[in-house]
């Protein structure tokens, strides 16, 4: 334990933003870093507590007090090695995570949590800085061949975990560039894209083979893949978004917001795209949905220069902090503000979009709206909404975009022709720890096996896959398992 009266001391602190006003200009991240003195007094925080609950928190099993003790004494080769031990990519999560290791975290019962996510990324940036970041290319070459399906943080870790291992493998990508979400869905306000293009460099020089442009199913077949390879892992993501099928919904200027973020992203990465431009610019914008989707597309809008950005989430607003009956600051049990937030954003809640209304060229003009109340079951979660009487009125706006989450992979295509069994949500069917389809060989992680989620949740499974992999190839396996931290 770094400093046993570090917590006592120090007030939790998180590194400075750029202003609001300032970093809508731009699309660039703008959480600053900690000054090495403020580093220093931010890990003593950590209590190193006799049951960190923090590790449980962490779907990684991140071995949290470890890290911060090790950062405590500037020691960076080992906060480096124990942070990646569990971690492939926390440039990633210390990045965009939402940080459950924090909401976990027992300091927080009483004072704020230890920054947890920012020490991950100072940890990091500072052993790349330090050339502590190497290609670990595997000593041994076990002759196994594996192909993984998506480039998304799943199936970087898993390529990672498994090339790690000795085998030979290649991620198919239908994108031009790897990177999944975090390439064209999460903005580069929230992770620049220099930090992916850095790591991918890791993996190539460490033996991974990246095939771009190539959508399995289409450009090369499902049949192909499983003959060509020993074992085959499904990480592509959970790409098919909830509609919101309400009278004019065909009307121009109603969106998915994976149609405005993805092409945002391609903008300023200066990448071609094929669709019509999607601006906003001088409009009134609507985004349906909470999420970090919607999140993001109100910050997109912000930097666009929108005229007004309203939110609207059907749900009631929940509380600012926690309450009497939910005493631990859990996620998402109170209300979650973004920093998108912070630049501009009329949130509406208890609010429900009845019809999406055109003039007469088919551009949208406005949309028509009523407030709803929750009734609620005896723990006092929403189980039914009605419409508040009376409360039905048209709201102005040209532009709306639909983040109301996603509801299942793609299956068309690649799932189809493989004839992977699919759960009741429509997922890919690969039991949890066990990571295999019902399909000889063929194995499934992240967003295609367990619903839209996390990237920390996606980075674990692509872990977790891998050593399922790696047993069914050789019959036992070495790779790290979270199990064995927890
Ligand atoms: P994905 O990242 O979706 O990657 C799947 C990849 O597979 C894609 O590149 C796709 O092109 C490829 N693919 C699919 N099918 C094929 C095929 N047949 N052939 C070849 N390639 C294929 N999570 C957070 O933790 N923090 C955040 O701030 C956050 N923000 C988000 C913002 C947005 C806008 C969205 C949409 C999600 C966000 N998430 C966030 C969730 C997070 O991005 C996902 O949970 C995570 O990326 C899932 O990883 P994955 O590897 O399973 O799939």
């Amino acid at each position: 334990m770094g400093k046993p009266t570090g917590f006592q001391e120090f007030n939790r602190e998180l590194p400075a933003k750029v202003s609001p006003e300032e970093r809508v200009k731009n699309y660039n991240e703008f959480v600053g870093l900690y000054t090495a003195e403020k580093l220093n007094q931010q890990s003593a925080r950590c209590m190193n507590c006799g049951i960190p609950f923090c590790h449980s928190g962490c779907p990684l099993g991140n071995i949290i007090p470890e890290f911060n003790d090790a950062v405590y004494r500037k020691n960076w080769e080992e906060a480096y090695e124990i942070l990646s031990s569990t971690n492939n990519f926390p440039e990633f999560t210390g990045r965009i995570c939402p940080a459950p290791c924090e909401s976990a975290c027992v300091l927080g019962i009483n004072k704020p949590a230890v920054a947890i996510e920012e020490i991950e990324k100072h940890i990091i940036e500072i052993a790349y800085e330090r050339k502590l970041v190497q290609p670990m290319a595997p000593l041994v070459k076990t002759g196994k061949t594996v192909a993984v399906v998506g480039s998304g943080p799943a199936g970087l870790a898993a390529a990672a975990q498994l090339s790690k291992a000795g085998h030979s493998v290649t991620v198919y990508e239908r994108d031009d560039r790897p990177g999944g979400l975090l390439r064209y869905g999460i903005p580069d306000f929230k992770l620049e894209k220099w930090v992916i293009d850095r790591r991918i460099q890791v993996m190539e020089a460490e033996g991974v083979q990246f095939i771009c442009n190539t959508e399995v199913g289409k450009d090369i077949s499902s049949e192909e893949l499983v003959r060509k390879y020993d074992a085959v892992v499904l990480a592509g993501g959970s790409t098919i978004p909830r509609n919101l099928p309400i009278p004019g919904r065909e009307l121009k200027g109603v969106y998915f917001a994976m149609e405005f973020l993805k092409q945002q992203n391609k903008r300023v990465s200066n990448t071609p795209f094929d669709a019509e431009d999607i601006l906003v610019t001088g409009k009134d914008v609507v985004v349906i949905g909470g999420g970090d989707t919607g999140s993001d597309c109100v910050g997109t809008s912000n930097r666009q220069g929108a005229k007004s950005i309203r939110q609207f989430e059907v749900m009631m607003r929940p509380p600012e902090s926690r309450t009497t009956a939910m005493p631990w600051p859990t996620y998402p049990m109170v209300l979650k503000t973004s920093s998108s937030h912070e630049e501009g954003c009329e949130r509406h809640w208890g609010i429900n979009t009845k019809e999406f209304l055109g003039d007469e060229n088919g551009n949208l003009r406005a949309l028509k709206v009523t407030d709803v109340v929750w009734e609620t079951d005896f723990l006092g979660r929403p189980i039914k909404f009605s419409e508040v009487e009376g409360s039905e009125r048209e709201l102005p706006c040209q532009r709306v975009f639909l983040a109301m989450g996603f509801v299942h992979p793609q299956h068309i295509g690649m799932l189809e022709q493989l004839g992977v069994e699919l759960d009741e949500r429509k997922n890919v069917k690969a039991k949890e720890g066990a990571f295999r389809t019902n399909v000889s060989k063929v194995f499934a992680c992240g967003d295609m096996r367990r619903g839209q989620s996390l990237v920390v949740w996606a980075i674990s499974e692509g872990r977790e896959a891998a050593r399922k992999v790696d047993e069914f190839l050789m019959g036992h396996t070495l790779l790290e398992s979270k199990e064995a931290v927890n």
